[in-house]
């Protein structure tokens, strides 16, 4: 399997890295020539144009900023789509818009040719080392057929299904990744500012259940996704802990704005009597707002 490579800088490169020593034959392609110094030198071959990469091979990967780039690297009058030959898969591991993707991927079936939006997740640090979330979507077989590829990329590489569900997952993930950032920023400046030294509060949240991770591996999987809310944590206990961190911060004049979201929603939950069920139960508020119920198909089962 011939592979292409389009966009070789702080992800692509190293990415395009990881495929080349597990033996592929490459073709890349960047704006600078330059970026492609280390891939040249395992023997990968220069081309000069996205669709010159993609005469030259079956398997055509992008990483590219975002949509803009992605829209003309793919239709552009030089671009990916001019030099591909039926068969032959294009997969954009860029984080990109989910309806350039869905709007892209029929264009590329129309010539017999496939797409896979595959966004990864797991930083530079991730891309060199070869460890990273790789969200991949789009037709199945052509997926599977892909695979050996991306799991020379990646180690956890997970099928998202339809096309541009990957893409949804990125976004989603690392929107999640920044308001969990901006959250800890508040209640660390309120920490910091109420007394406690940044190494103490770092490490006692980092031992706590948030630092364990048992919200994603435990509690949201056996309470809200699976529609358990039966109390194990009481709502009226987790509202009075957001209650008093936000006391704290007006008592120190640290604004708390998630958290005052987060206890305004939890306040709503109270007024409609679920004090005594599990304390995600203010979950369901959102579910209402968004008109959907956010459910797993099977029960879950852990490990
Ligand atoms: P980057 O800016 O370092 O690299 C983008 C590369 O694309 C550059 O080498 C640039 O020259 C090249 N490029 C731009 N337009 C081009 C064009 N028209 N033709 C050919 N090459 C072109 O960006 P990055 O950090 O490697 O990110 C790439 C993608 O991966 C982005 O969508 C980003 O959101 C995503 N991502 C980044 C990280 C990270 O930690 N950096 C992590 C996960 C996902």
């Amino acid at each position: 399997m011939k592979i292409g490579f389009i966009g070789l800088g702080n992800m692509g490169g190293p990415m395009a890295l990881n495929v080349a020593r597990a033996g592929y034959s490459m073709t890349v392609h960047d704006l600078t020539r330059e970026a492609a110094g280390p891939l040249l030198e395992t023997g990968a071959s220069w081309a000069d144009s996205p669709a010159a990469v993609a005469r030259a091979s079956d398997v055509v990967f992008t990483s590219l900023p975002g949509p803009p780039e992605v829209e003309a690297v793919a239709l552009g009058d030089d671009g990916i789509m001019q030099g591909m030959t039926p068969g032959a898969v294009y997969i954009d591991l860029s984080t990109n818009s989910p309806s350039l993707v869905r709007r892209l991927a029929p264009l590329f079936e129309a010539r017999g040719c496939h797409m896979l939006d595959a966004p990864v997740s797991g930083g530079v640090p991730g891309a060199r080392a070869g460890k990273l979330a790789v969200m991949a979507s789009g037709d199945e077989s052509i997926y599977q057929k892909c695979k050996p590829v991306l799991d020379t990329i990646g180690d956890k590489v997970q099928y998202c299904g339809g096309i541009g569900n990957g893409t949804i997952c990125k976004l989603m993930h690392n929107s999640i990744a920044y308001s969990y950032c901006r959250a800890i920023a508040e209640c660390f400046t309120t920490a910091v500012k109420a007394g406690v030294e940044a190494e103490v509060v770092w490490k006692a949240v980092r031992d706590g259940a948030v630092g364990r991770g048992v919200l994603l591996d435990a509690s949201l999987p056996r309470k809200w996704l699976s529609g358990n809310f039966e109390p194990d944590f009481a709502l009226r206990l987790a509202q009075k802990d957001v209650t008093l961190a936000t006391d704290l911060g007006r008592e120190y004049g640290v604004p708390m704005s998630f958290s005052n979201l987060v206890l305004q929603e939890m306040d709503e939950a109270m007024d409609r009597g679920w004090g005594e069920k599990d304390s995600r139960i203010f979950l369901k508020l959102q579910e209402e707002k968004a008109g959907v119920e956010v459910r797993f198909k099977e029960p879950w089962k852990p490990g």
